[in-house]
């Protein structure tokens, strides 16, 4: 028996999109580009907020998932709304 797994492919969030989101990276390229700088700054600023809070077992993890949920949802609703 192994242990080894391969990491399942992830799908693009973006309704209708299909590709393959990029490994590390809430969506692929072409959707990603399409996002206004804004929402992208949200999604990665709301994930070092994340990351951070994780390394530091801050309590405040729970609220700034929240956060970032928000951001990323915003982010990928602006990706579909710029779809052709
Ligand atoms: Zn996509």
């Amino acid at each position: 028996m192994t242990r080894a797994r391969r990491e399942p492919k992830r799908l693009c969030p973006v309704p209708m999109c299909g590709n393959a989101a990029r490994a590390g990276h809430l969506m692929c390229r072409d959707c990603w580009s399409t996002v206004p700088k804004p929402q992208r700054n949200a999604v990665n600023s709301t994930w070092r907020d994340v990351k951070s809070a994780i390394s530091r077992h801050s309590p405040l993890l729970r609220s700034l998932v929240t956060v970032y949920r928000v951001a990323t949802a915003d982010a990928v609703a602006a990706a579909q709304r710029s779809r052709p």
